[in-house]
């Protein structure tokens, strides 16, 4: 069959709209008619040769999908036509030890792809995440998808896929936040914005955000920020720790990947607090701080993908949107459609949207 997608072919040059062969469903397989997809900073990173995928092309990016399943393959059993899914990147096998003791978002058996899913005149295409949501239709494996409720909007169910499943259940899932406790979040795109909604959920008391754009601190007092700090205008370690009388705070958050956004959230903790990493680093990057920096028996962890369990926790974070907790109409700053993924890119950089939400007919 042949589909449209967003073409990945060289570093730093614009994405390509071309004609694609995608092959049928077979085995565990499920081809989903696409009908949102958000446009996240991992795909950028392919695009601006940061990624290890970056010199893998011809490639189809997009990795926050959702759609209509269309036709399975035979062995299928998670989902049937017609229903509505919500595609993830913490694909998982379900057999190795990490999903057996309840951790598939580290799965380290991964799920079984194939190289021939997309191709373009015999040419195979690779698929980003193994899912490829630039693209009228996906095809993938069973175990990269969920299916949610057919009343909900795709367009918003599409950033819970990766977006606001990485910062929610960074917050719920991987911090240990309780009820009460302080938190300070550094970075407010997509993932720190759903940071700042997943510390509101879970009770804490007081929610500083950090950023360079005043629009994005904005959209973060919108979703929960008691406090903001503009990190051009103010020391950002300094200010946290004005804002909590000295003490610093239980909880802070990397939300971006850089390495002075870690020192910073490490050198506003308070005793016993805990750093939890949640933006992806450079693989040479270093993290470096004074020792006398850090308070006593801080903790720094990473979170990969906020610690899902996608199948219940997609689910689960839909059901608070449904209930008025979790705002995900403000995480969307623009819909376009698949010919706007440049500039949708372009406004991502420039730090002008929280997400831009492609749209499929
Ligand atoms: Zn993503
Ligand atoms: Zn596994």
């Amino acid at each position: 069959m042949k589909i449209e997608a967003a073409v990945f072919r060289e570093i730093h040059k614009p994405l390509t709209i071309e004609t694609v062969d995608i092959d049928a469903p077979a085995g565990r397989e499920v081809l989903v008619r696409t009908v949102a997809t958000g446009v996240c900073h991992s795909d950028l990173h392919v695009v601006d040769g940061l990624s290890r995928y970056s010199l893998d092309t011809p490639f189809v990016l997009g990795h926050e999908g959702a759609g209509i399943v269309e036709a399975v393959g035979g062995d299928v059993t998670a989902v049937r036509k017609g229903d509505h899914v919500v595609a993830c990147l913490s694909g998982f096998c379900g057999t190795c030890p990490q999903c057996l003791s309840g951790h598939p978002n580290v799965c380290s058996g991964g799920i079984v792809g194939r190289g021939d899913r997309l191709s373009q005149d015999g040419a195979p295409f690779q698929q980003f995440a193994n899912i490829a949501s630039y693209a009228s239709h996906m095809l993938l494996h069973e175990n990269s998808l969920v299916r949610i409720d057919p009343d909900l909007p795709l367009d918003r169910a599409a950033l819970v896929g990766c977006g606001v499943l990485t910062g929610v259940g960074a917050a719920l899932r991987t911090s240990g936040l309780q009820a009460g406790q302080t938190v300070a979040v550094f970075g407010c795109g997509g993932v720190g914005l759903s940071i700042v909604q997943g510390a509101r959920i879970g009770g804490a008391r007081q929610i500083i955000a950090v950023d360079q754009f005043d629009s994005k601190l904005e959209m973060a007092k919108a979703v929960g920020a008691t406090h903001t700090v503009n990190a051009t205008r103010d020391d950002a370690v300094k200010a946290v720790r004005a804002l909590t009388k000295g003490l610093g705070v239980d909880h802070a958050f990397e939300a971006v990947g850089l390495s002075v956004l870690c020192r910073q959230a490490i050198e506003s903790l308070a005793i016993r607090g805990t750093a939890t990493i949640v933006g992806v680093l450079p693989p040479d990057a270093k993290i470096e701080f004074p020792w006398l920096a850090i308070r006593p028996e801080c903790k720094v962890q990473t979170s990969r993908m906020g610690s899902n369990q996608f199948r219940t926790d997609i689910p689960n974070y839909l059901e608070f949107f449904r209930q008025g907790r979790l705002d995900l109409d403000s995480m969307i700053s623009r819909r376009g459609r698949l010919g706007d993924i440049n500039e949708a890119f372009r406004a991502m950089k420039a730090g002008e949207v929280a997400r831009t939400v492609l749209m499929f007919d």
